[in-house]
């Protein structure tokens, strides 16, 4: 899971039963266990109906928000096991807004609510990336103009 991920306040709602981020997502070596979890690999410490270690996960885990959880705005539809896009949003650097999108159910990305999310993220960051579920990569810039994400503090950043 990436460090950068922007963390707020814990929301209201809760995953299950999605798992995504704890099958969809890499993990450096050392965080979960020795080794590192490739993306598209169950965390060892997933069981049936969950983590098996849910309170005394490690802290990357406790403070993982997708975009979904993080934001109540986002309808039901849109949590990662039902829409199949699992979506971050994250920092770049001099503090721009960004996202990053995970196709995990082929053929998401093409479907009008896959259309609907991606929209959602470009009118509130700078740039998306998204990687389909063939990992290639492409990015979207965001709506507004990258000249309006740029206050004189991120320009000098
Ligand atoms: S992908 Fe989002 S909703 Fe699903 S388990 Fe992870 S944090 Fe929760
Ligand atoms: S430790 Fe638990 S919460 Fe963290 S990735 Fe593994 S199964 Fe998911």
């Amino acid at each position: 899971m990436p460090i950068l991920n922007i963390v707020p306040a814990r929301p209201a709602r809760q995953c299950t039963p999605c798992t995504a981020c704890c099958v969809y997502l890499p993990v450096p070596a050392g965080l979960l266990g020795p080794g590192a979890k490739p993306a598209g690999v169950p965390c060892p410490h997933l069981g049936a109906t969950g983590c098996r270690y849910h309170m005394c996960r490690p802290s990357l885990c406790a403070h993982f928000l997708c975009a979904w959880l993080a934001d109540a705005t986002w309808p039901e539809a849109w949590r990662p096991d039902l829409s199949g896009l699992l979506a971050l949003r994250e920092w770049l650097s001099g503090g721009l807004p960004a996202a990053l999108v995970y196709e995990i159910q082929p053929g998401a990305l093409r479907l009008p609510q896959g259309a609907r999310i991606l929209d959602a993220l470009r009118e509130t960051t700078a740039a998306v990336v998204i990687v389909d579920c063939r990992q290639q990569r492409r990015r979207l810039l965001g709506t507004k103009r990258l000249a309006e994400w740029l206050t004189p503090e991120r320009a000098a950043a």
